[in-house]
């Protein structure tokens, strides 16, 4: 148990979140890899959610509610860390969530859609080998024909880059949460929040709350005055301004 006055309790809290993911076999071993990175650049960021991190969730907001048929792709590192919040964004769109998993295994989608229902989700999908998505080798190309297969905008909260640029290849609008602005994931992605998937899912909610009274017309010019490669590199000015 951690004490709650301990200077680092956030940060400690979301290690126990990815461990607890490992021991109940939602998260794979490489997701704890995947995420000791995140947080060496969440370091530098100061651990917060900074300005530039702010405006790329509002334009991910206005994209989500515009789009036709969005879908939210979980992995095994984002439903241990915000399984409850991935539900309530599924159902405020709505938009279902599909289970894609970079080391395919049947019985950790099972487990992940149990732990994600468990949370309250109620839209689960789950690949499907009959459909995949072009200019990808991985298993990550099985996509179920109700979701990734026919979105129109697909959020992927964590993501690997390959990935991410296959779902542009085909047409498709990515929004990605990633800490580190010099992934592949963030340099392919259309939006790209460079933010701690702990903060950042929350934020999102609550913008979409505030934005859905919005019209078409104002939520247009969000996504339009928004600029991916501007505020990537915004965040790698942060960065490099707080090194000693
Ligand atoms: P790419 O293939 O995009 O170049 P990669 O090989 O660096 O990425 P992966 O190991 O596939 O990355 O995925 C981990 C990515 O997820 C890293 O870029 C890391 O910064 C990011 N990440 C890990 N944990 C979090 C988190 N909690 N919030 C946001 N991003 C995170």
């Amino acid at each position: 148990m951690i004490p709650k006055s301990h200077p680092r309790y956030e940060s400690l809290r979301t290690r126990e979140l990815v461990v607890y993911g490992i021991k109940k076999g939602i998260t794979s071993m490489h997701g704890l890899i995947a995420y000791g990175r995140g947080e060496a650049f969440d370091y530098l960021l100061g651990e917060k959610t900074n300005k530039f991190a702010k405006k790329s969730i509002e334009a991910a907001s206005a994209m989500l509610l515009l789009a036709k048929h969005p879908v939210i792709s979980v992995n095994g590192n984002a439903a241990a860390l915000v399984p409850k919040e991935l539900a309530e964004l599924s159902k405020l769109l709505p938009a279902p969530l599909e289970i894609n998993i970079f080391h395919p295994s049947k019985k950790r989608e099972t487990k992940i859609k149990n732990h994600l229902k468990k949370h309250g989700a109620k839209d689960i999908l789950l690949p499907d080998k009959r459909h995949k998505i072009k200019f990808l080798e991985s298993s990550r190309k099985y996509v179920n024909p109700e979701g990734i297969f026919r979105a129109d905008v697909v959020f992927v909260p964590l993501e690997d880059g390959d990935r991410a640029e296959a779902l542009i290849k085909n047409g498709k609008k990515v929004i990605a949460i990633d800490l580190n602005p010099l992934s592949r994931t963030s340099q392919k992605s259309t939006i790209t929040i460079v933010d701690n998937i702990i903060r950042a899912v929350p934020l999102l909610i609550k913008t979409i709350k505030k934005f859905k009274k919005h019209d078409g017309n104002k939520l247009k010019s969000m996504i339009i005055n928004d600029n991916n490669k501007s505020n990537l590199k915004k965040s790698l000015d942060y960065m490099l301004k707080n090194l000693p």
